[in-house]
């Protein structure tokens, strides 16, 4: 539960369907993805095609889900959503591509999560729209092919390199989605503000958006806390001030770093002279999964330059002593 954190916690997901861009125009950021998504679209529609398969990728809340529905909307056409996980067995998948209609987006969140057994039925449907299934058991079993209407496949994962090669050729176009600058972020916090009806001046907005991680869902669910701040410690207008206020309250830096950063960046510094340690041993001595350090803390560190992967393991950067005014140790 880190306020931090670029996953969506449960009850978040009514509050961020509110919040959704529906177009092209008005999804913000993501500049060089939206303008090669925009012709690929209308290059489909002029064809009366479907649009080709689309894999997203990129650190959680950046607007993947976001896109695929925003995708959907430019072509016209449904979408329908399932997740890696949620896939079972391949009746599972099964039903649900033979109820797509023609030219539906298919979005799988998680992508990389898919049972290899599943995403070999997802080869066929993908490259020839057929579904391949065996009907039957034993000697008596035969496979029949299924045709399936033409769809685009959009599928999410935050790790690019977890998904089969097979399955990633299978992919027309591949979008990576970064991170955002303080100025888009800026534009998130006031468009959300706007749809809140909660008055809040630019600086405040810029203050929010420096702490967010470039992740519009930490912009999004920061704003909310500061809002519940600005309404109950003051007149409901979120001022820098209050901003910067409530954000200390919710000890989040001002660069978006928390009490976790902080554990791991420190404990570098001190209990290793600032690296390079084996990302094993960092895990160790701060009690968490290397994983979860790799794939949670460490991406937005090295986007900000504060950590660095070295051959010898993981090193801080000038960066983190002067953030942290410490003095940087003689080597
Ligand atoms: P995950 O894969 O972890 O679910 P995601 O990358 O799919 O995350 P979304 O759920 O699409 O992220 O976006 C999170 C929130 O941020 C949503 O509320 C969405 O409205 C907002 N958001 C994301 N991208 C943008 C954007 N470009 N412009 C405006 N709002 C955005």
């Amino acid at each position: 539960d880190r306020v931090v954190s670029g996953e969506a916690t449960e009850h978040e997901q009514t509050f961020e369907q509110s919040l959704r861009p529906q177009s092209l125009s008005t999804y913000i950021g993501q500049e060089k993805v939206k303008n090669n998504l925009a012709i690929f679209i209308e290059a489909a529609k002029q064809r009366h095609e479907s649009l080709d398969h689309v894999l997203l990728y990129g650190p959680p809340g950046l607007g993947k889900t976001t896109l695929a529905a925003v995708i959907a909307n430019e072509m016209g056409v449904n979408m329908r959503t399932t997740s890696g996980p949620a896939i079972e067995r391949p009746g599972d998948l099964a039903a649900i591509l033979t109820a797509l209609e023609p030219g539906d987006v298919l979005f799988i969140d998680e992508i990389h999560r898919l049972p290899r057994s599943i995403e070999e039925i997802l080869y066929p449907a993908m490259e020839d729209f057929c579904l391949d299934i065996v009907i039957g058991k034993g000697p008596g079993a035969r496979s029949v092919r299924l045709d399936l209407p033409p769809f685009t496949l959009v599928g999410a994962t935050t790790r690019a390199g977890a998904i089969s090669a097979p399955l990633r050729d299978r992919f027309g176009v591949l979008c990576r989605l970064e991170y955002y600058n303080e100025k888009q972020l800026t534009d998130i916090v006031i468009r959300t503000s706007e749809i809140l009806n909660t008055e809040i001046e630019e600086i405040g907005a810029i203050e929010i958006a420096r702490r967010s991680r470039g992740t519009p869902r930490i912009a999004n669910r920061l704003l909310r806390r500061v809002r519940d701040f600005a309404q109950v410690r003051g007149d409901g207008i979120i001022t820098l001030d209050l901003a910067d206020y409530s954000l200390e309250l919710l000890q989040v830096d001002r660069l978006g770093l928390d009490h976790i950063d902080h554990k791991l960046l420190k404990g570098i510094i001190e209990k290793f002279r600032g690296g390079p340690v084996g990302l094993e041993t960092i895990a160790a001595s701060i009690g968490e999964e290397p994983d979860t350090i790799e794939d949670v803390y460490e991406p937005y560190l090295m986007q900000i330059g504060f950590l660095q992967r070295t051959p010898r393991g993981r090193m801080v950067t000038n960066l983190v002593y002067q953030h942290f005014q410490l003095e940087m140790p003689m080597k």
